[in-house]
């Protein structure tokens, strides 16, 4: 079993995306987009129950959850999750180009 990255040093995006093509690509591709996304939504639902108890590690791991079932549809998919979070999200908010956000929150709240 690999030892994790240092805490210290962070977690790409980039790196997080191999760690996880590494760990679980396989069973990932085999089991294809539309059932990752059915685990995707899953946990989302798991993440939601988290929010409403008072339990900081499990809100944290099923964000990690989430996100991991996320990087597993873009493995599946082949999207380079850094560079389409780069374009979009990279510079200011996609919808004003302003950093902070100033679109009209009753827009978009
Ligand atoms: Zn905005």
């Amino acid at each position: 079993m690999n030892e994790p990255p240092p805490a210290e040093l962070g977690l790409t995006i980039e790196e997080l995306q191999r760690i996880i093509a590494e760990t679980y690509g396989a069973k990932d591709a085999a089991r294809g987009d539309v059932a990752t996304f059915t685990w995707f939504i899953e946990e989302v639902g798991e993440l939601a129950t988290a929010l409403r108890e008072d339990d900081h590690e499990a809100l944290a791991a099923e964000m990690a959850d989430v996100l991991a079932w996320l990087v597993s549809l873009a493995n599946i998919r082949g999207v380079e999750l850094a560079a389409a979070v780069r374009r979009k999200y990279g510079h200011s908010c996609p919808g004003c180009q302003s950093v902070p956000c100033q679109c009209d929150p009753t827009l978009k709240p």
